[in-house]
């Protein structure tokens, strides 16, 4: 009787994540639609050397009308997989070039990030695609970089391979995101044309204190820098951290030292002080410790 009930139990609680999915997926269908419950967010990408804002990251947000704000690591792994991905990707494009270009008319000119997921690089035309999206807005290639996990690479190899080829053939910019986390093999980080390495977050936090920690976000650092990429740092939350950082050679840092993934309105207000104050944060790195 005993395992019987918690059997029931555990069903019955499989069966709510279940439903919450299902109802998550066809809510988002019309959000999609909505015009209002989507938005991106921006976080600063900081070169090291210099301390200046060399790009940024779209993040996606999502104001659900009865259940309030989702964050994207709830409900962007059941689009990712469903027939919503497409959509998902298309919409995160446009808004994320249209924003492009408005900042490029006031004047403020920096590489935005977008992320995408596996069945986007099955997407026979989805290189075509994001190329015309940049054409039709008059937008350089090179402005725009995608984001890919190992894993979304992994899970059909051959056919992610064609579109990032040609994506990088086109002069869009390639960043491998959570690097570390997924499985990959050397060799395909060889192949693969990436222009940027990106580690996880989870190499990052706590580095201050972890010397075995450092010694592989070292190694990661020159194995990607030895295979051409520029290597950011993802999670960089404090001087300390910043600080190994630039020690190791790290080119880039994103992270809540420097900013939180920030309104429209705010990446503006954000970027002028930031000009302004010439990168303090960064130049202040050795009293910080
Ligand atoms: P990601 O692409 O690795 O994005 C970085 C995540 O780390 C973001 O979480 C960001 O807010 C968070 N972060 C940045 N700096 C720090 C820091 O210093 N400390 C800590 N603790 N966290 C930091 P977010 O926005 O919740 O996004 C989570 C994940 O959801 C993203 O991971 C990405 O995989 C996915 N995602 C977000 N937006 C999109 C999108 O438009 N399309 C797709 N396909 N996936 C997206
Ligand atoms: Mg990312
Ligand atoms: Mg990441
Ligand atoms: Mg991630």
């Amino acid at each position: 009787i005993e395992s019987g009930r918690s059997v029931a139990m555990y069903s019955a609680g499989e069966d709510q994540v279940y439903r919450r999915r299902f109802s998550l997926l066809n809510d988002f269908g019309e959000a999609l639609e909505s015009r209002n419950q989507l938005r991106l967010v921006f976080q600063p990408r900081i070169d090291i050397a210099s301390g200046d804002c060399v790009g940024a990251e779209a993040l996606l947000r999502w104001n659900h009308p009865t259940l309030g704000a989702i964050g994207p690591g709830e409900f962007m792994p059941i689009v990712e997989r469903s027939r919503l991905a497409q959509a998902a990707t298309t919409w995160v494009l446009n808004t994320a070039l249209d924003q492009q270009l408005a900042w490029r008319h006031a004047g403020l000119v920096l590489q935005l990030s977008i992320n995408v997921s596996a069945l986007n690089l099955l997407e026979a035309d989805f290189a075509d695609r994001v190329v015309a999206g940049l054409k039709r807005r008059g937008l350089p290639h090179h402005c725009l970089e995608l984001e890919i996990t190992e894993s979304a690479i992994m899970e059909h190899p051959a056919k992610a391979h064609a579109t990032l080829d040609a994506l990088a053939q086109a002069g869009i910019h390639l960043a491998i995101d959570d690097f570390g986390t997924g499985y990959s093999s050397l060799a395909y980080l060889q192949r693969m044309p990436a222009d940027v390495v990106k580690i996880d977050q989870s190499f990052v936090r706590d580095i201050e204190h972890d010397q075995r920690q450092q010694g592989l976000v070292r190694a990661m650092i020159s194995l990607s820098q030895e295979l051409g990429h520029r290597v950011v740092a993802e999670g960089v939350e404090n001087g300390a951290a910043l600080a190994f950082l630039r020690s190791a050679g790290c080119d880039e840092a994103q992270g809540y030292l420097f900013a939180r993934p920030l309104e429209v309105a705010d990446f503006g207000r954000w970027h002028q002080r930031q000009a302004m104050q010439d990168a303090a944060p960064v130049l202040d790195v050795d009293t910080a410790l």
